[in-house]
């Protein structure tokens, strides 16, 4: 029966409504965003570029996606942009195919030290037969170790350099990299899909103009758009990444969320700084009051973060995979994560935790309510109160927020559905 899927999402919905959201590669769109959803751009096709489509009917979406275009261009302040790859990972695929070849060499940061899937074998880079080398990784500072990197290019000589995480607590060394890469004639990328919001809000350097050539992104993790990316790059590499994008991996770009996607990079250009500097603030004080709890925080001697996330070794508590099972129970929503200490395989019941937050921060919260999240975790995880008793505080903590903020006109978090 149809309703039962109305009935999903309202069970969802209700879910949701009651617990406090810490994955770190989700968010909350605006209504304005999520209205666009409904609109009729949802049913159609607009394959080219603006003003060159190959159907009839596209006067409006042109509009849409050349204002959508100038916009992001002046957020990011780079030459040429790219809206339509549909995901990160689709983003990623048309970069690799425009600055490799099949059989080149690439270096990337391996899954347990933070990086994404799809910058290894077994997903996108391998697709496009991609020889994965990874950074020489330094576990205290969270970060790619330079020097050792330096060493091995010149021995390997990689074609390409992908930087980039999805555990990504500090900034990456692009400028050094940089410097790298250009003795040896390759190229740079920036997957910034979990930092685009940052850099829109100036607290993450913007990796472009500290040298990369091009910088793929999910919309959807500390930026506000819906689930979709986009591809920033310096004009010598644009007609590559064109072609690699329409006619390489993407037909439809998904018109409904490009025109929510408009909004969402007119809600960073107003509210963007605000937000990213609330955020961070918001993830150093979790981290300092799960520190001074008794967690094993990463990065204590670099401050824990520089983004909206934090990571925790919870192996004391009995990995990543109870200790997500039982913070689930009281409503705290995240996710188990390998440690660059992990083997892959361990991804049942790796070391960590991963915690953002870049959703709870456009619900409104700041510091005093991140206390409040690091003593909900503590009470659960060292079994002070019942799980029953925690998940009821868990729900009356979330009344107070309710909205999302950072918009034009705030609005209930969930609506229209
Ligand atoms: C989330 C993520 C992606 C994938 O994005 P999708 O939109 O889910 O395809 C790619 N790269 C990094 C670094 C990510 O964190």
């Amino acid at each position: 029966m149809y309703s039962d899927i109305f009935n999903a999402i309202k069970k969802h919905n209700e879910m949701m409504k009651s617990s406090i959201p810490l994955i770190a590669s989700e968010n909350l769109t605006s209504e304005l965003v999520r209205k666009c959803y409904l609109s009729d751009f949802g049913h159609r096709y607009a394959e080219g570029k603006v003003g060159e489509r190959y159907y009839a009917g596209c006067k409006f979406i042109d509009e849409v996606e050349d204002l959508a275009i100038r916009l992001t261009k002046k957020l990011f302040d780079v030459e040429h942009v790219n809206l339509q790859p549909i995901s990160g990972v689709v983003a990623n695929l048309a970069a690799f195919f425009a600055l490799t070849n099949p059989g080149d060499t690439v270096f990337s940061i391996s899954v347990p030290c933070g990086g994404h899937i799809s910058h290894d074998k077994i997903s996108a880079a391998g697709l496009r037969g991609l020889n994965v080398v990874y950074y020489p990784f330094d576990v205290e500072s969270m970060n790619i170790d330079v020097s050792e990197t330096e060493k091995l290019a010149r021995e390997i000589k990689p074609k390409l350099f992908i930087l980039g995480s999805s555990l990504i607590l500090f900034r990456q060394p692009v400028r050094e990299i940089v410097e790298i890469a250009e003795n040896l004639n390759a190229h740079v990328m920036f997957d910034a899909s979990h930092v685009l919001g940052l850099i829109a809000g100036k607290v993450y350097p913007n990796p472009i103009k500290e040298g990369a050539d091009v910088l793929t992104a999910s919309t959807h993790k500390t930026f506000f758009g819906p689930q979709r990316a986009l591809i920033l790059s310096k004009e010598k590499v644009a007609k590559k990444i064109d072609k690699a994008v329409f006619p390489g991996v993407v037909s439809n770009h998904h018109l409904h969320s490009l025109a929510g996607y408009a909004i969402a990079v007119m809600e960073m250009l107003e509210f963007g700084e605000a937000y990213a500097r609330q955020t961070v603030r918001n993830a150093r004080t979790l981290a300092e009051k799960l520190h001074d709890l008794g967690y094993k925080v990463l990065g204590e001697k670099f401050g824990f973060t520089e983004t909206h996330q934090i990571a925790v070794d919870v192996r004391e508590f009995g990995g990543g995979g109870p200790v997500a099972r039982k913070l689930e129970a009281v409503g705290i929503i995240l996710n188990k994560n390998l440690l660059p200490w992990d083997p892959i395989e361990s991804t049942a019941n790796p070391s960590g935790i991963r915690i953002g937050v870049q959703e709870v921060t456009r619900l409104g919260m700041k510091e005093n309510e991140m206390i409040a999240i690091a003593e909900f975790i503590d009470m659960a995880l060292k079994d002070k109160k019942s799980l029953q008793e925690i998940r009821k505080e868990v729900a009356e903590f979330r009344k107070d927020f309710q909205t999302v903020k950072f918009t034009f006109e705030e609005c209930p978090a969930y609506s229209l559905c």
